[in-house]
């Protein structure tokens, strides 16, 4: 009997380890962890976060290569588990020669799946963008819908994919969260959510109205680049002292770049008509 109590004392304990130790996994799309219930920020913080990456970057874009709404939607669709540098590259010659979806079932799926080897799963999205085509063709007459629900019934196209044919090429608000954009809402807990559509709603009550049309660009940008998944770059971020996410590298001073940034929102603000 009090062998079995010491057993189940022990496995207790060992439990109680096994959950507080082990390396601490950056969130993913995969694995968001614990997530705060609100936001860290207050409206004008928010505000202040965006002002920023406004001053810094005025019209950010995407880094898809896209002739038309098409090969946008087919550049998007390819990107699913693979770089933007991969897809272009793949996608250079094949929109050359494949600009519509006419042309591009005309090529076949065998000829596109050739096109685009070099891109993780292509078998899957050969077959795919050959499906979508002839989907866009028998029910929207060629052209690519400017309705979600629509864009979210062709094969291969899920929420995040509208969102980004929605946002870059018919101007729409949205904010398509990858997982970039999902790590940087959690880690400086901005928009917080256990799922990608969680952050996604989350952003959309926090944003501010003027900067609907960038803010989804301007935080893919900043996770990728700037606030990365192993090491955060804190000593180049532009809003660093305005962040509040526990994992910011500490520093006797502010970064020269968010100095120069807020000193630039500050001209903006006191210039007529000036910033958004
Ligand atoms: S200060 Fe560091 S943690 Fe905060 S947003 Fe910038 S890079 Fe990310």
């Amino acid at each position: 009997m009090a062998d079995s109590k010491t057993k189940t004392a022990r496995g207790s304990a060992l439990k109680r380890v096994n959950k507080t130790s082990g390396p601490k996994k950056t969130p993913s799309v995969d694995n968001p962890g614990r997530v705060l219930k609100r936001s860290r920020y207050t409206k004008a913080e928010t505000r202040a976060i965006f002002q920023r990456f406004h001053a810094d970057n005025p019209e950010p874009e995407g880094e898809l290569d896209y002739v038309n709404a098409f090969t946008l939607l087919v550049a998007v669709v390819l990107s699913a588990q693979a770089t933007d540098v991969g897809v272009n590259r793949a996608t250079r010659h094949l929109f050359e020669i494949a600009d519509t979806p006419e042309k591009m079932l005309a090529l076949g799926e065998e000829r596109v799946r050739e096109e685009i080897k070099t891109i993780g799963l292509y078998r899957n999205k050969a077959k795919n963008v050959i499906l979508l085509c002839q989907q866009l063709i028998k029910e929207h007459g060629g052209a690519v819908p400017e309705n979600r629900e629509a864009l979210e019934k062709l094969p291969g196209v899920g929420r995040k994919t509208a969102n980004v044919v929605l946002n870059i090429y018919f101007g729409h608000p949205t904010i398509a969260v990858d997982t970039h954009l999902f790590r940087l809402a959690n880690r400086i807990g901005m928009a917080p959510g256990k799922t990608p559509l969680d952050v996604e709603k989350a952003l959309e009550k926090v944003v501010p109205q003027e900067f609907g049309q960038h803010a989804h660009h301007w935080l893919i940008l900043h996770g990728r680049y700037i606030c990365k998944a192993r090491k955060p770059e804190c000593r180049r971020c532009v809003i660093y002292d305005l962040c509040k996410s526990p994992d910011r590298e500490a520093a006797d001073t502010i970064p020269e770049i968010a100095l120069r940034t807020a000193a630039r929102v500050a001209r903006a603000e006191s210039g007529p008509g000036n910033g958004p």
